[in-house]
C-alpha cells in the first residue's frame, strides 16, 4: 500500500460541500480579486496570532519581498538567513540588492541558532561592507525559532526581525506567537505548507499599523495610504 507524502484530497472530502459552496459563492459574486472573502480571512489569520494586522497576498515569497520593501532595503544592506530552510526565504534578498548572510542551524531544531547570528553579525560590522538591517527566522516542520534570543540580539543591534512561519503558521512558543516577538510575521498558503490554499496565497501578520498600512499600498503599485491622503504626501 502507497502512502502519500501529502494527501490533500483526504482534507477536500471532509470538508468538500463547505469549499463548494464559498467557491461557487466567489464565482457569482463576481469579486474575484481582494473581495470580502479575503478581507474575513486577513482578520481571521490577525485574531489567531493575537495580532493587530494582517496583509494577504500572492504567495509566502512576495510576504517577504513585501515587508524587505517596507523597510526600503538597498545595495549595502545585510540580510541575515539560516542556512536551511526553503529556498524563498533568501532568494528574496538579492531582488532588493541586498545580500543574504546564512547563519548555521541548530543540531536539534534545524532553526537559527542565536550564538551564531551574533557571530555572523559582529563578522559583517567587522569587515565594513555592509550594513545590517534584517534578522529573517524561520520556524521549520512547525516548531517555532528561538526568538526570545533572536529577538534580544536584533534589540542590541538595532535589527528589524521577520518571523518566515510559511512552515509553521499557528506555532506558538511558551504560549506567545512569532508576531509577538517579530516586527513582521510572513507565511505561505502553498497547498502543502501547515495552512495549504487552493493554489496560491500568502499573507503578512504584524502589530505595526503603519507598516501594515505601507504594505497594503506596495501591494497595489504603491497606492496613497490613509495616512499620505491626510499628510498630502504623494512623494512615493
Ligand atoms: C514555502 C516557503 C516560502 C515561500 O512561499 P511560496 O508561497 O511558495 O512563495 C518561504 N519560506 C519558507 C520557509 C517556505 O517553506
Amino acid at each position: 500500500m502507497s502512502i502519500p507524502f501529502i494527501d490533500l484530497q483526504a482534507q477536500r472530502k471532509r470538508i468538500e460541500s463547505e469549499i463548494n459552496t464559498a467557491i461557487q459563492s466567489v464565482v457569482e459574486s463576481g469579486r474575484y480579486v481582494l473581495g470580502p472573502e479575503v478581507t474575513e480571512l486577513e482578520k481571521q489569520l490577525a485574531d489567531w496570532c493575537g495580532a493587530s494586522h494582517s496583509v494577504s497576498c500572492a504567495n509566502g515569497t512576495d510576504a517577504l519581498a513585501l515587508a524587505l520593501m517596507a523597510w526600503e532595503l538597498e545595495p549595502g544592506d545585510a540580510v541575515f538567513c539560516p542556512s536551511f530552510t526553503f529556498v524563498a526565504t533568501a532568494q528574496v534578498v538579492p531582488w532588493l540588492g541586498a545580500a543574504p548572510v546564512f547563519v548555521d542551524i541548530l543540531p536539534d531544531t534545524y532553526n537559527m541558532d542565536p550564538a551564531h547570528l551574533r557571530k555572523q553579525i559582529e563578522a559583517v560590522k567587522a569587515e565594513g561592507k555592509l550594513s545590517p538591517k534584517v534578522v529573517i527566522a524561520v520556524d521549520l516542520f512547525g516548531q517555532p525559532a528561538n526568538y526570545p534570543e533572536l529577538k534580544a540580539i536584533c534589540d542590541e543591534f538595532g535589527l528589524k526581525l521577520i518571523a518566515d512561519t510559511a512552515q509553521g503558521y499557528g506555532c506558538t512558543l511558551n504560549g506567545k506567537h512569532p508576531s509577538d516577538w517579530a516586527d513582521i510575521a510572513t507565511t505561505s498558503f502553498f497547498p502543502a505548507k501547515p495552512l495549504g490554499c487552493y493554489g496560491d496565497g500568502g499573507a503578512i501578520i504584524t502589530n505595526d499599523a503603519k507598516l501594515a498600512e505601507r504594505i497594503e499600498s506596495l501591494r497595489v503599485y504603491g497606492k496613497v495610504t490613509p495616512t499620505d491622503a491626510a499628510e498630502r504626501n504623494f512623494h512615493h
